[in-house]
């Protein structure tokens, strides 16, 4: 099944509104397996949006609309899919019910033209908005269906959820099963982790792999089929295997909405360790990405910025043959920054960053070049990182590879 999305506004033509439905839609398709190939947008307009179904009919087995399902005369997208398809409009009796019983407990008129809210196609599959009034629903022709959505993306990721994926399921169960798993990896770029597995990726057909990438990192979507869950989750562990026997090294987690911050933040929190952090260039970004997770205030102590030299002088005890001799941006600085930030807080864990966000070079140093210590009072490891991105994004990036220093050091617990 190959499936198109049409997402009908004047207002997403105009940019005045961002049109996140698609992308809504497209991820929830994609865990079916269903994979889209178009995209439209059109504006409220019977001819245009006509042709664009029309269209979308000659090339695509399931099309998906969303918009213009109001009581307003701008939304027409119902009237013009019975148009295309040559269906009949009737009022659906819950629909209308709902929409009667909607304006008497609010004590609002209800106007002739809310009864558009409740029309459905003759015959066919209703979705009930389960957060407003106008419904939606399914047609299906000989060779296509139809599936109509709501614009305001609250009511349409409820209609999906509830409605059109348990419909949309019931369509493709007799091509069996799909389990979709993820894994996720940072420090590897995706058209690098794409190149190692090009082989893997040109050959599988069942998993499937789609890699895309994601804020910091790159994650890959395996998706098998078969007719059993547990058929596909064995399909699932042999693809995994080989991947990570090539990439095991930058694999951090599975999940669809895993981040390393989430993950190191679960780990940190069930080490029982509390930690504090030592920054110069990450300027408490660090800190402030730590605790911007519910419950840190389990394990997380406090931060010195320390941006001047200075305060890592002075607050932080760093010593002036280290300062004279190695520099600010070091390992040898970042060291004692991580060893002396941890006995300063009382903490059983102390981190620091220290380097040059850029844009201009420092200590004779190339701009990115950062050192990330992470100390326990027993041992201290550093490593030395070569950014290529902006000042902020060589920061957050900084950060992140600080989480996963400190990810895999809790893992080794
Ligand atoms: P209503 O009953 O509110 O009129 P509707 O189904 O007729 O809903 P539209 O009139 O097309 O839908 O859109 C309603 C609102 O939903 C728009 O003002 C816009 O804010 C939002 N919206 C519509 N389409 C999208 C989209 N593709 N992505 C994000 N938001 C959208
Ligand atoms: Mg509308």
């Amino acid at each position: 099944m190959k499936a198109e999305i049409i997402t009908v506004g004047t207002e997403l033509l105009m940019g005045q509104v961002i049109n996140t439905n698609s992308a809504t839609i497209a991820r929830e398709l994609a865990k079916l397996s269903i994979p889209t190939y178009y995209q439209q947008t059109v504006g409220d307009n019977p001819e245009r949006m006509f042709e664009s179904i029309q269209l979308a009919s000659s090339r695509s087995d399931l099309i998906i609309l969303s918009g213009g399902l109001g009581p307003t005369t701008d939304d027409i997208t119902k009237q013009v899919l019975a148009k295309v398809v040559q269906r009949e409009l009737v009022e659906d009796e819950e629909a209308m019910d709902k929409i009667i019983r909607f304006h008497k407990q609010s004590h609002r008129p209800m106007s002739p033209n809310n009864r558009l809210q409740a029309l459905a196609f003759e015959g066919e599959t209703v979705f009930k908005n389960h957060n407003g009034l106008a419904i939606g629903g399914a047609v299906e022709t000989d060779s296509t269906i139809f599936i109509v959505l709501p614009g305001p993306p609250s009511e349409l990721k409820m209609m999906l959820e509830k409605e059109a994926i348990p419909y949309l399921k019931e369509k493709v169960s007799n091509e069996g099963t799909f389990v979709s798993r993820y894994l996720r990896f940072f420090g590897i770029g995706e058209s690098r982790l794409v190149t190692d597995l090009e082989q893997l990726i040109e050959e599988q057909t069942n998993p499937t792999i789609a890699p895309y990438a994601g804020m910091y990192e790159v994650v890959l979507r395996l998706t098998a089929n078969g007719d059993t869950k547990e058929e596909c989750e064995q399909l699932l562990d042999e693809l995994e295997e080989k991947i990570l026997s090539v990439e095991r090294e930058y694999f951090y987690g599975y999940g669809e909405y895993e981040t390393l911050l989430s993950i190191t933040s679960e780990l940190l929190k069930n080490s029982g360790l509390s930690i504090a952090s030592a920054e110069s260039l990450t300027g408490g970004l660090f800190a402030s990405t730590l605790i911007s997770v519910e419950g840190s205030s389990k394990y997380v102590l406090g931060s010195c910025v320390a941006y001047q030299e200075s305060i890592k002088k002075n607050q932080l005890q760093v010593s002036q043959e280290i300062l004279e001799k190695y520099g600010m941006v070091s390992a040898e600085c970042a060291e004692a920054m991580a060893e002396n930030v941890r006995t300063i807080f009382g903490s059983d864990l102390g981190i620091s960053f220290t380097g040059i966000a850029g844009p201009s070079p420092m200590e004779g140093k190339e701009v990115g070049t950062v050192f990330v210590s992470l100390a326990d009072g027993v041992e201290t490891k550093t490593i030395e990182l070569h950014l290529a991105r902006n000042r902020n994004g060589n920061r957050e990036y900084a950060v992140q590879y600080g989480l996963n220093e400190l990810r895999k050091y809790l893992l080794k617990k």
